[in-house]
């Protein structure tokens, strides 16, 4: 037998699961809204609630907390987060050494300094020794990540987060559903972003929103993300405007469409069975890697429902010297679905470029503060060059789907000479 890449036969040639997977009701939301002479929030009112709106109280609903601010992106959500809670202009922000990009660029963008700190090495999520560590007086806030879903050490950041008076805001873009100590991901900070994007768990293209318990906050943030109006309790006269004017807060409009509240309405439905049917999956492939001697992805203690968002696998020591992308490489060739390596630490990114764009360059002094080379995350750095993942939607098909990823990975690892 002879690897894939190397000309061998795959283990698999089926395809894998589409994604994203429309729920059936998706079509009929989306021609409401087509018709319904109301495209966007900040649009007349006509005699129903905004598919936004209904939407904001669904998520909240589903996540057992009292607000829900949908924004235009994961991206959008973290802003007003941040700015909402009051982090601004040369605030320090404690973000984990590994995430998807957006979770620090989102501290940049709020004319804030990301701090970055080491992960934990089993559940790649903020390691909280590492974060107390980092703290200053310049401190103001925390982004905690639940990497690919597994669920940061919230009894531990939640602690330090009150003894040093911090600000706890929760980067849930992966996390929609888990459940930890019996709160869901995204309500166990100030407020909490989950992203709507494409690859996420629940998606409608490109979307996000916010939750939090705290209804000033929630006012806020609304404001901030539709130029400074928020909706009214009572909605106003058939066709006028619905959001109303404070001149409170100086927002920028960062709302959801109604296309896509439409489609997340639709989608939300199909969540708790997917998010299942991972969850078993996931469970047998772990237990078939231990055996085969490949560790997975852990989470915290206090997690009582784990969600996936990605799949990790570690590759063990007898790998040294194979690099992530090589062995990423040959799985992806025997399986016919991508298998990439985790994301790199954060200062590490070819996409963590502040230097690339004149809005950060705000003196000397915020440069220094900035800059990339600051940082030494050496258990991030190692934890990124020995992971794996692929995407969640590989487990939503058959349950012989397992088999096959565990046969790849065997015969990798029998064929990993090959690679060096
Ligand atoms: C996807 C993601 C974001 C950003 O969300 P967008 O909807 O792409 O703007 C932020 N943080 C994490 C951890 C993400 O995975």
């Amino acid at each position: 037998m002879t690897l894939a890449l190397h000309g061998g036969d795959p283990v698999r040639t089926t395809h894998w699961p589409l994604w994203p997977q429309p729920a059936s009701e998706a079509a009929q939301q989306l021609t409401e809204v087509l018709y319904s002479g109301r495209w966007s929030i900040s649009g007349p009112y006509r005699g129903t609630d905004t598919k936004e709106r209904t939407f904001a109280r669904m998520f909240a609903r589903w996540n057992d907390v009292e607000h829900c601010v949908p924004t235009a992106s994961g991206t959008a959500g973290l802003m007003i987060s941040l700015e909402a809670c009051g982090v601004g202009a040369g605030d320090e922000v404690i973000v984990p050494g590994i995430s998807w990009v957006a979770t620090a660029s989102t501290v940049l963008a709020v004319n804030a300094v990301p701090v970055f700190v080491d992960v934990d090495p089993d559940t790649l999520c903020m390691d909280p020794a590492a974060a107390e560590a980092a703290v200053t007086p310049d401190t103001k806030a925390i982004v905690v990540v639940h990497l690919y879903s597994a669920l940061a050490d919230m009894d531990a950041l939640r602690d330090l987060a009150r003894r040093h008076d911090l600000t706890l805001i929760e980067d849930a873009a992966q996390a929609h559903g888990a459940v930890y100590r019996g709160a869901r991901a995204g309500t166990m900070g100030r407020a909490g972003a989950f992203s709507m994007h494409h690859t996420k768990v629940l998606t409608c293209g490109e979307g996000g929103a916010v939750v939090t318990a705290d209804p000033e906050l929630a006012r806020r943030m609304a404001e901030l993300r539709a130029d400074g109006r928020h909706q009214p309790e009572l909605p106003p006269p058939l066709h006028e405007m619905e959001l109303v004017t404070t001149g409170t807060l100086m927002g920028s409009n960062r709302a959801l469409s109604e296309f896509h509240a439409a489609v997340l309405i639709a989608q939300l439905g199909r969540l708790d069975r997917q998010n299942e049917q991972r969850a078993i999956q996931a469970s047998v492939l772990e237990k078939a890697l231990a055996d085969l001697g490949f560790a997975t992805q852990r989470t915290s203690d206090g997690t009582e429902q784990r969600t996936y968002f990605g799949f990790v696998i570690r590759l063990p020591e007898e790998f040294d010297g194979i690099g992530t992308a090589a062995a990423g490489a040959a799985l992806s060739a025997e399986l016919g679905l991508p298998v990439k390596p985790v994301y790199p630490a954060i200062p590490a990114s070819p996409l963590y470029w502040p230097g690339s764009r004149r809005r950060f360059d705000l003196g000397a002094e915020h440069r220094r503060r900035i800059d990339r080379a600051r940082h030494r995350l050496p258990v991030s750095e190692r934890a990124a060059a020995r992971h794996l993942t692929f995407h969640h939607s590989a487990l939503l098909g058959e349950r012989s789907d397992v088999d096959d990823i565990v046969a790849a990975l065997g015969k990798l690892r029998d064929h990993r000479a090959e690679l060096v």
